[in-house]
């Protein structure tokens, strides 16, 4: 494998063969590299995956989507946070917001002064002290590009399908070319086992240097092929299936459409928890669950009586084991999407995690031969991601006061990894949760779940109490006016997609 890389295979075409192909032909180009992207419509895609984290701005901004034309093209709303009802006892909800929660003093993180306040007698609302928090609560929404330091840091939601089909234009037109039809076998070079050629059910053949495996759960290149064996971290994160269905609009007493929330709803359930999710012309529902606690049938009984809006497909069931390949990256293949592990979506982290391997892929690009080094670097930092994102999942559901059912009690009581253990006894006695600056999720989300689960910690950092109460109060008042500032050139979450970025009618 000395050779020059020029043939790029990508086998599979949804969200993350098309998130592929688009950023490795506006990265590469297709003048020194052929990019081929082979998929079979009759086998199809997942299709579900419409929340998204604040990273995919990065994302789009490098391939240079106007951000209207691509919210207009992906029937996309904006999303501010997570609203998660029920998960730290039935009747009790939080959110966990985008953005930063006050301002930090010293490199002091302004929750460990929102800890003092509360000691003062202050408020338990940490969110008065987070804009997108105040703005989601009001569903409102605007992009504040001013000099302002507050901004308004979002996401959103969008139909996967439309998002591939997007992707999937602008790879095109940049030269890459797509192929329909079946794998039905995998070509290795007999010496050191590389993949040659993949054959298609009508016996064309296509050659690659280099497979990037986006099949999906099944990792036909990755598993079938090279056996790179799966991680399971079904012990941890139990849910192993999602019922899910798509509704119309939900309407308000008078008939009219309700607003369109501007933020994802995690409602826990009796073994599992439901997602809500808005788009422009429809909402997204899915209940995500553990076959062991509920059975299929009943779980999409659960989720048929508790949607808020008529539903305009019968539910399908997806069934998944939570964890990920050994291997990511092995011989000339890499492994990205759901072929290379599957977290839950709970913290809407799956596509994300596509960007992060693609971002990765790019950086360690081999020009020339693939190298074990290579490939081992790879892997040991997408591990690491896989494990940073793994360990904030289990704090939702073990960290809890719910032990109303079986499911319940399981998450309460199961033993944790060592290292969410450390970092939940750390935060409990100091407030800082103590995250590296490579980990996703920062100290203030850590802070919103932990605290929104029902953990207030003993104690807070010294600098805190470095200045008169007089002065913490007066910095807390002065930190909420900024905000509620901030508010007022905000306009309402529909009325902004109305002005810039209303899809066509559907
Ligand atoms: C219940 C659920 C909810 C989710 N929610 C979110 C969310 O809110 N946010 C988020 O970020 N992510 C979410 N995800 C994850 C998200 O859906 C996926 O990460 C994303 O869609 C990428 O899927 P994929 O492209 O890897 O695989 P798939 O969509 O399965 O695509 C696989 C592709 O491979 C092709 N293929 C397979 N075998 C062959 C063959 N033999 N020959 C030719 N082609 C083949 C298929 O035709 C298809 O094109 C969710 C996933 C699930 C299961």
């Amino acid at each position: 494998m000395d050779a020059q890389i020029r043939n790029i295979v990508i086998v599979g075409g949804g969200t993350s063969g098309w998130m592929t192909a688009a950023g490795l032909s506006r990265v590469l180009g297709t003048q020194n590299y052929t990019i081929t992207l082979v998929e079979s419509e009759e086998i199809g895609t997942v299709g579900v995956g419409e929340a998204t984290i604040p990273m995919i701005r990065m994302y789009n901004d490098l391939l240079g989507f106007d951000e209207d034309e691509f919210v207009r093209q992906t029937n996309a709303s904006f999303k501010l946070g997570i609203e998660f009802v029920n998960w730290r006892r039935v009747g009790h909800t939080y959110f966990h917001p985008f953005g930063t929660i006050g301002v930090d003093t010293d490199g002091v993180p302004f929750t460990h002064f929102w800890q003092r306040l509360l000691a003062l007698g202050g408020s338990d609302d940490y969110t008065r002290f987070n804009l997108e928090s105040q703005a989601a609560r009001q569903g409102l929404m605007g992009r504040l590009t001013d000099g302002n330091p507050i901004k308004l840091n979002y996401a959103f939601h969008f139909d996967a399908a439309l998002y591939a089909g997007f992707l999937r234009r602008y790879s095109e037109a940049r030269g890459v070319v797509r192929k329909e039809g079946k794998i039905v076998k995998v070509n290795q070079d007999p010496q050191g086992g590389h993949l040659t050629s993949v054959a298609l059910e009508d016996g064309r053949l296509i050659a690659g240097d280099l497979f990037i495996d986006c099949s999906g759960f099944r990792g036909l290149l990755i598993e079938q092929t090279l056996k790179a064996g799966y991680e399971d971290w079904s012990a941890w994160l139990p849910c192993n299936r999602a019922a899910a269905v798509p509704t119309e609009r939900a309407r308000l007493a008078d008939g009219s459409d309700a607003p369109t929330t501007p933020f994802t709803r995690s409602t826990a359930q009796e073994a599992g928890w439901q997602w809500r999710i808005p788009l422009q012309h429809r909402t997204g529902n899915g209940y995500v669950f553990c076959n062991e606690y509920v059975s299929e049938d009943e779980a999409i009984g659960k989720l048929l009586g508790r949607l808020d809006g008529k539903p305009l497909k019968d539910p399908k069931i997806l069934r998944f084991v939570t964890g990920h390949r050994r291997k990511m990256w092995d011989k000339n293949v890499i492994a990205l999407g759901l072929a290379s592990g599957f977290l839950e979506p709970l913290e809407s982290t799956s596509i994300h995690l596509v960007q992060v391997g693609l971002a990765k892929l790019l950086t360690y690009f081999p020009k020339r031969g693939i190298t074990p080094a290579i490939a081992r670097r790879y892997n040991d930092e997408m591990l690491a991601e896989y494990v940073n994102v793994k360990d904030f999942l289990i704090a939702h559901y073990h960290v809890t006061e719910r032990d109303d059912t079986p499911f319940w009690r399981y998450c309460k009581n199961m033993s944790i990894p060592d290292s969410l253990k450390s970092r939940l006894d750390l935060f409990a006695a100091t407030g800082q949760a103590a995250v590296l600056p490579t980990e996703l999720f920062k100290e203030q989300s850590w802070f919103s779940v932990l605290v929104g689960q029902g953990v207030l910690p003993r104690d807070y950092h010294p600098v805190a109490d470095a200045v008169s109460e007089d002065e913490v109060r007066l910095r807390g008042s002065r930190m909420q006016a900024a905000i509620q500032a901030r508010i007022k050139p905000l306009v309402s979450h529909d009325a902004f997609i109305a002005r810039h970025c209303a899809a066509a009618a559907m």
